[in-house]
Order: C-alpha cells, then structure tokens, then sequence
C-alpha cells in the first residue's frame, strides 16, 4: 500500500515491474490507459503525461486540447490478469490543464468535489455497489452459458470457475469480495464488493469490471455490463448501498426511530427520493439502461422507499441488533454501465441536498407498487421515473443541482453527447417495427 512517490518508485524497483499503466476515465465512464516505463515514472509523478484531451469523449476542444495526467500514489496496484513475471502496474490518475489547475472534464475531480463538500460537514461518504453480468459465449449475440437461476450451484451454473477466478484477481488486487452468486436470469452473476470510501470505490468499480471482462477472456466467454440484454429477462442493475458517517459513527442510525433511521438517514433518503428523476440520465445513460426499469423484474420503475419491498427505488434494509454502523440506504436504479464517478457524485449531491434543505420523508410503501394502478400510485405521491433516455435528459438538463454537482462543462457535454445517442437511435427502423408492422399495414 503506496502512501507517496517515494512508495511506488521503491516497489517499482522491488518487484521489477516492467510498466505502468496509467488510468483514467471520458465522462461516460470508459476506460483510457496508457503505458509508461518505469524510467519515466520519477518525472511524471513531478510534472504529469501530456495527453490529447480532444481525442477524449467529453474532454476539451481542439483549441484547448492539451491536458496531463497526474498519477495518484495511492492508488498503486499490480494488475491480476497480466503476467506475474516482470508484472504491469496501474495507478489512477488526475486530470489537469497544462498550468496545473484541476481538469473539470475529470469525473475523478468532480466526485473528490462533492465528498470534499460533504466532509465540510463533517462527513465521509461510503458506498458498496452490486455489479451484475452476464457472461455470454461471444460479444456479438446474447448465447446464455447456462440455464441456472438465483442461488443456483452446479450443474445448474456453470460459471463457478469463473466466478472463482475472479473474485481471486479481485483480492490479488486488494478488493475485498463479501459473496457471490448466480443471479436471477440464465447465465446472469453478481460479485458484491465490501463497502467502502466513495472515491476509492469508484476507481475499484472501474477495476472490477476490467477485472470481470479479462477472466471472462481468458475462459474464452465474454462478459457484459449491458443494462438489458435479453428481453423478457431480468437486466443488470449496480444497487448502490449508501451511508454517511460523522467522527467514525454511522450518521444514518437512531435506536429511538421505528425505522432505525436517524433524522439525517431520513433527509438523506428524502434528498435522492425527490431528485431521482433529475440524476437519472447519469446513473442510466444508455438508450438501452430503459429497457431494464420497466415492471416486473426487480428494477424499480418508481420513486419509492421500502424495507422489504424489492420494486421500490429506495430500500433500507432491516435494522439488525448490534450492527449500527451496517445502517444504509440502497438505491436500486443505477446499471452497472455507468460512469461510476459521475454516479457517486451525483447521488450524495441530492443526498447532501436533502439534508442541507431538512427534506421531510414521507412513509415507507410496503405494498408491491407494479400492482397499483396509476390513480393509487398518484394517491400516494409516487413519482414515475424518466421512461427513456429522452426523458432522462430533459429532467437533467433542467435541473440546478445536476448542473452545480457535475459543473458545467461536464453538465453541457453529457447533454451534448446523449441527445445525439437519443437522435440516432430514435431514427432507426428495429426488428420489431419489422415484424409488427410490415405484414399489417
Ligand atoms: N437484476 C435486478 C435489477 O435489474 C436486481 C436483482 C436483485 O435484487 O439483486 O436491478
Ligand atoms: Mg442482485
Ligand atoms: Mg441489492
């Protein structure tokens, strides 16, 4: 564990690792990496890697188009799935502008951002995201590996190895793994990370599904993080766990409450209840993270809070005797296709939000929301959330807290960027379209 410079130029040295990649992320969350030798590592640590920033989705202009990138020491690791002789390291790096001044086209920036602003009231944000998959025979058709469903063990799954394989890189690389499973759809899997700092989660979320992808590889399947792959089967979500903690307590718990729940945890949750529609676009940003949150498959297609209740936005699980510091709020729209950067930041942003504004929180709905009709849902105040991209976009772009968390370059961009996937999707003609319309009309 690097703490500075010094740190990784020794353990460069110790452990003759030939390169180190350099990470980062554009602003939809892809990742970027290039190599460096370890005889340049000394003088980028002091003066960053040029790059070419318009080349980069939602970076700069061409006339402004030199950035650098500053690796982060602390985020130092040898890479898994690279040979363990003459091994590669990669560290996280920072975006600036060549005069030194953080980049506002970095999503790393822009969550450090947020959880500096939290941490001037005293909190640390922490968050454990479960990333679903499917593992498929090739990337260019959704060919199921197997027929096993939730909890299933052999013969019904057939991923165990890989499921095995991968957790193994995942601790190689310091990510603690708490379990794993086959989840609900055929050839679907879910490896659930230990919570952790917000920041550090997001760079080890960008890790786990290069990790995913490369073992995947190597077992000759390939992997995705496709929101809805198949249709009539449930998609792949990243639930979000969140909590606040103050001077090392978990700020969310309160014995007194009936829901456990301490006036913080409940303006919190009140926060993301009300500006979920507005954060949207960021947490599903694809044309198809929409085909996921409609009824009927366990992703929650409406603004609610819940206990027990798996169709809910919101869940707070059970409060169990003894376990304080587990006291969380789930939230269960976010796809693991995300920039989980942008996602993190913009989720404490409306949670911070609620707290900042003492957002009141109605009660929980533990009846199944698909069952209600609209005049029921309306009766209680449940909000829809945006049906498709389209929709996303234009609760975003008029929202003011969006535009604040995620500062208006990235704001105008990300606006930018998914009005042109709407419009090309929007203009295509589909198999469906085809075989519904064609021998009728
Ligand atoms: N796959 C479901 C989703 O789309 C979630 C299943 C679960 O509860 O883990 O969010
Ligand atoms: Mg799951
Ligand atoms: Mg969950």
């Amino acid at each position: 564990n690097c703490k500075n410079a010094d740190d990784v130029l020794k353990a460069v040295r110790e452990n003759d690792i030939s390169f180190i990649q350099f990470w980062f992320t554009d602003v939809l969350g892809t990742l970027k990496s290039f190599q460096v030798t370890p005889s340049e590592l000394e003088e980028a640590f002091e003066e960053g890697m040029g790059f070419d920033g318009s080349s980069i989705e939602g970076f700069s202009r061409i006339h402004e188009s030199d950035m650098v990138a500053f690796p982060d020491p602390t985020s130092f690791q040898a890479v898994s799935w690279r040979p363990t002789d003459r091994p590669v390291a990669r560290m996280f790096c920072d975006i600036k502008r060549p005069d030194g001044t953080p980049y506002e086209g970095d999503g790393r920036y822009v969550l450090k951002k947020l959880i500096n602003k939290a941490a001037e009231k005293g909190y640390s944000y922490y968050v454990g995201p479960e990333l679903e998959f499917f593992l498929f025979e090739n990337s260019r058709e959704p060919k199921t590996l197997d027929f096993g469903g939730y909890f299933d063990a052999p013969p019904l799954d057939l991923a165990n190895d890989i499921r095995r394989d991968i957790i193994f890189s995942l601790n190689k690389m310091g990510i603690q793994v708490e379990y794993s499973h086959h989840e609900v759809a055929p050839s679907q899997h879910e490896i659930d990370l230990r919570y952790q700092e917000a920041l550090k989660m997001a760079d080890t979320a960008v890790t786990y599904k290069v990790i995913v992808k490369e073992v995947a590889r190597k077992h000759g399947v390939y992997a995705t993080f496709m929101p809805k792959p198949i249709f009539g089967e449930n998609g792949s979500g990243m639930h979000v766990h969140q909590s606040l903690f103050k001077n090392g307590k978990n700020a969310f718990f309160d014995t007194k409450d009936e829901y456990g729940l301490s006036e913080t945890g409940k303006q919190y949750i009140a926060g993301l209840l009300r500006h979920a529609p507005e954060l949207t676009a960021v947490t599903n940003q694809w044309v198809n993270s929409y085909k996921r949150l409609v009824p009927g498959y366990e992703a929650p297609v409406y603004g609610a809070w819940a206990r027990r209740n798996r169709s809910a936005l919101l869940r707070v699980p059970m409060y169990k005797p003894g376990k304080e510091a587990a006291t969380r709020v789930e939230l269960r729209s976010p796809d693991p296709a995300c920039n989980p950067y942008l996602a993190f930041a913009v989720m404490l942003a409306a949670g911070l939000k609620g707290i900042e504004e003492g957002y009141t929180l109605e009660d929980p709905v533990e009846a199944d929301i698909f069952e209600m009709n609209d005049q029921e849902r309306a009766d209680r105040g449940i909000e829809n959330l945006p049906g498709s991209l389209h929709e996303a976009v234009a609760a975003m772009e008029d929202s003011e807290l969006l535009k604040e968390a995620l500062g208006e370059h990235i704001f105008t961009k990300f606006i930018e960027n998914k009005k042109i996937e709407w419009d090309n999707y929007r203009t295509q003609v589909t198999n469906y379209e085809i075989e519904k319309y064609l021998p009728v009309l």
